[in-house]
């Protein structure tokens, strides 16, 4: 069962939908049924899936839970918003259905993402004999598998992770989000910060600008922010001493960005508007465009990867892993720009390693800790190449 039909769930369903062998039959729930029955219609006569559409409000834990005994789910890929995750993982539990998603919880009045929340299932999970894979996208996602990739075949000892997510593409608006705005512009409106000697080192708001020459991309200026892989990260990869993650935004995008937060559109607190409160983020979002909608008119490429050094041998190592997605080509293939693209071809991939056997162990597990050999090869087949360079540049 996919819960959501925005523009990630659209390509974790198109994916499924081409991997029929293992999805063999699909559940498309979301809040407007009429976005499910879309994409329904357009895909059910060119897969061997068997695809049903429903109308599901994953805020109502008990309609969601008699959805759920109703169709019966081997697994549930969350796609909607990170709001929904634990109301999703109580349904789970109680109709005995494993889990995955692609970012952590957040509550709706405070922008704070953090994993405590969800690391609390644990116990809840393992008793239940079911699995929760936490973060299955590409950031947090495949960058957890290419630092345990990372761990496992080249390093004794990672000491630093600089995580590094370009986007030039170009979809030719002024200024629109490349995956959901209330989401991505709580992220980048929140103070920033990264793990340093087994501390969070706090900063503001995109204070750190670094400049990187990325393969396939170019020059492009970067900025510090907080990311949620930083804190499994830390735990999960011994000795580190320090991580950073940093997203290339261009100076448009930031001055539309810098307006629209003085004036105080990017504001979570309600305001009183003609009789009703409203937020303005919230306002902010049902004006601009639809993510889903950017696929058609964005042009250029991703590059999202992690640049590791650390020892092996006792001798020093750098290793940059990486890939390179193409906004235009995943438009042909699924309908969808590469930021969708780039997030739901590994929530696929994590729901076949859990049905195939691979990651399937009951608890709630964040993606670095299963063996990532197996996801490697899937990316290959699946869309998302990856590379690497033994002679990186660094960040400074
Ligand atoms: P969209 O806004 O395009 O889609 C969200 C979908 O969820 C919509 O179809 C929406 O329904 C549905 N939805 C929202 N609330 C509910 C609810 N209460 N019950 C049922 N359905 C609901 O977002 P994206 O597809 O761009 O992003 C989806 C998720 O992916 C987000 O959590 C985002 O943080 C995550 N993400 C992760 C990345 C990674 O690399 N790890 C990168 C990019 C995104 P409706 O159509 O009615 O609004």
């Amino acid at each position: 069962m996919i819960i959501g039909a925005g523009g990630v769930a659209s390509v974790i369903i198109h994916k499924c939908c081409h991997n029929s062998e293992v999805f063999d039959e699909i559940m498309i729930a979301s809040r407007t049924e009429a976005k499910c029955s879309q994409l329904k219609q357009k895909l059910e006569n060119t897969t061997k899936t068997k695809i049903t559409a429903a109308e599901i409000d994953a805020d109502d834990t008990e309609k969601l839970i008699a959805l759920m005994k109703e169709y019966k789910p081997y697994m549930v890929i969350n796609a909607a918003l990170p709001y929904q995750d634990l109301t999703i993982m109580d349904a789970c539990l109680a109709s005995g259905a494993h889990y995955l998603d692609t970012a952590n919880y957040e509550p709706r009045d405070i922008a704070k993402f953090e994993y405590k929340w969800q690391w609390a299932y644990r116990e809840k999970f393992e008793k239940a004999g079911l699995t929760a894979v936490l973060g299955c996208g590409f950031d947090p996602g495949v960058t957890g598998v290419f630092s345990a990739y990372a761990q496992k075949r080249h390093f004794d000892e990672i000491e630093y992770i600089d995580i590094l997510d370009a986007n030039a593409g170009d979809h030719g608006y002024p200024f629109a989000t490349n995956f959901n705005p209330e989401i991505n512009i709580r992220e980048i409106t929140a103070k920033g910060s990264y793990w340093e000697n087994g501390a969070f080192i706090e900063t503001e708001a995109l204070e750190i600008k670094k400049s990187y020459n990325f393969p396939e991309i170019g020059e492009k200026d970067m900025y510090l922010l907080h990311h949620e892989e930083l804190e499994s990260l830390a735990l999960n990869i011994k000795g580190i001493k320090r991580i950073r993650f940093f997203m290339t935004f261009s100076p448009n995008y930031l001055t539309h960005l810098k307006v629209l937060e003085n004036v105080g559109m990017t504001s979570i607190e309600p305001i009183e508007f003609e009789g009703q409160k409203i937020i303005p983020l919230q306002f902010l979002k049902a004006i601009l465009p639809d993510p889903a909608s950017l696929g058609p008119r964005t042009k250029g490429k991703t590059n999202i990867g992690c640049i590791y050094r650390g020892k092996k041998g006792g001798i020093p190592k750098n290793y940059y892993l990486y890939n390179v997605c193409d906004h235009e080509k995943c438009y042909v293939e699924v309908g969808s720009q590469a930021i969708s693209y780039t997030t739901g071809v590994p929530a696929m991939i994590g729901a076949m390693m859990v049905h195939n056997g691979k990651w399937k162990k009951p608890g709630v597990y964040n993606v670095e800790e299963f063996d990532p050999d197996p996801f490697m090869e899937a990316l290959n087949k699946w869309g998302l190449p990856w590379k690497e360079c033994f002679e990186p540049d660094l960040v400074d």
